[in-house]
């Protein structure tokens, strides 16, 4: 976890409850609520998906409904919960009829999810699906080309391995895009280890005292 200081998380949930009140788009007009994002605010690992769906709007968590259980499955896959990392979407708000996020949706609400990112400071960010992919990488290129490729990226003013997966949803029933998210999945530990382990201590040599006999009498051999 990182150390990310008190002063910082009270001001993510300021910033959440901001959020609350959002107009930015025409998807305050529909929603329920606004799903800001969930978890562990020191987390080194955050996901993003794409936008609250039915079941997200309704209780203001992302990924609680069917996308949401297989995520929470491949979490358990790799040995973490939804505690150890921190979840949120390139959209706040719930599309009608969950369709896709248009391009000014995305750019009304992309300055909340930079600012979650910046107050968060994970280290590692791993996209799920096409739109956080290609929001967070700044290039067009599709899921398809890039998942299961890390990539270290300078966003929100800070360094972060950005790694893309498909979205789960995606995967619900396409068993083999389930098998490659998994395979994408079971990297994640040794990608956070390799992001999270402090360099080895410095360790001072210090020369073997001088024996005062020789080594055979010693019986060392
Ligand atoms: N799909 C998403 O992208 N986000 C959610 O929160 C739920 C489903």
């Amino acid at each position: 976890m990182s150390a990310v200081p008190v002063e910082q998380l009270d001001e993510l949930q300021a910033y959440a409850a901001a959020t609350a009140a959002c107009t930015r788009c025409r998807l305050a007009e529909g929603r329920t609520q606004v799903v800001f994002g969930a978890g562990n605010p020191r987390a080194d690992l955050m996901f993003v998906g794409e936008a609250p769906g039915f079941h997200e709007d309704k209780n203001g968590v992302p990924f609680v409904g069917q996308a949401g259980k297989l995520l929470d499955g491949l979490l358990a896959g790799v040995g973490l919960e939804r505690n150890d990392v921190y979840i949120a979407n390139v959209l706040k708000c719930r599309p009608p009829g969950n369709r896709d996020p248009q391009a000014d949706e995305i750019e009304s609400c992309e300055p909340h999810l930079f600012r979650q990112i910046e107050l968060i400071e994970p280290k590692v960010i791993a996209t799920l699906g096409n739109f956080a992919t290609k929001l967070l990488s700044g290039r067009p290129l599709g899921i398809t080309r890039v998942h299961g490729q890390e990539q270290e990226l300078t966003i929100a003013g800070r360094s972060v391995v950005l790694y893309p997966l498909y979205h789960p949803a995606a995967a619900l029933y396409t068993p083999a895009m389930l098998k490659v998210l998994e395979a994408d999945f079971a990297r994640l530990p040794a990608i956070l280890g390799a992001e999270t382990n402090l360099p080895a201590p410095v360790v001072e040599l210090v020369p073997e005292p001088a024996l005062a006999a020789p080594a055979e009498q010693l019986g060392l051999f």
